[in-house]
């Protein structure tokens, strides 16, 4: 994979992390959140990946914040370790406006701040369910997983509005097809 910087998703970032917007808290913990594009479009579970958080810590951290200043290196400093939204750069060019931020705004959701730890930490979480259900609320269906989720979220809703209706009404006995 080969990267480079993504202002436009920078941008975003900023946007998204602002006082009064959904992912402040980044920016209230001081966490750094970088933006790379990557050249291609990795695949994960047979399915096109728009986009990764991640974390970056220990050495790699070390040598973003030290590496190309030696004179400070020679002590045992801590690093600071940082978020980085990477995004597939030929997904993106096909995105309008304002997928570009639902996409945005779904990576961000994988960051959560530790405000137990001193100094508050950056984590990383999975998929979970509120996570989703956030950015559908802020942005709509904006992809196909998107969708996917409001489906299985009609057929729960379906199931559940059957099972009720067959409390009410109970399926008619034998003998009468
Ligand atoms: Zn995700």
């Amino acid at each position: 994979m080969l990267y480079m910087h993504a202002p436009e998703v920078a941008e975003i970032i900023r946007d998204l992390t602002a006082q009064g917007e959904p992912h402040h808290e980044l920016s209230d913990a001081g966490i750094r959140i970088e933006a790379l594009f990557m050249d291609n479009i990795p695949m994960s579970h047979g399915r096109l990946v728009y986009g990764r958080a991640r974390k970056v810590s220990g050495q790699t951290a070390w040598w973003a914040q030290y590496g190309s200043h030696p004179a400070r290196a020679e002590r045992f400093d801590p690093a600071t370790p940082f978020g980085v939204v990477e995004i597939a750069h030929p997904i993106w060019s096909s995105l309008s406006e304002h997928k570009r931020i639902a996409l945005v705004d779904h990576e961000l959701c994988h960051f959560r701040v530790d405000w137990e730890a001193e100094p508050p930490a950056l984590m990383i979480r999975g998929h979970d369910f509120e996570e989703f259900a956030q950015v559908i609320r802020r942005r709509g269906l904006w992809n196909a997983s998107a969708v996917n989720v409001a489906n299985a979220m009609a057929e729960e809703l379906a199931v559940a509005i059957e099972s009720i209706e067959s409390e009410i009404n109970p399926a008619p006995s034998d003998g009468e097809t």
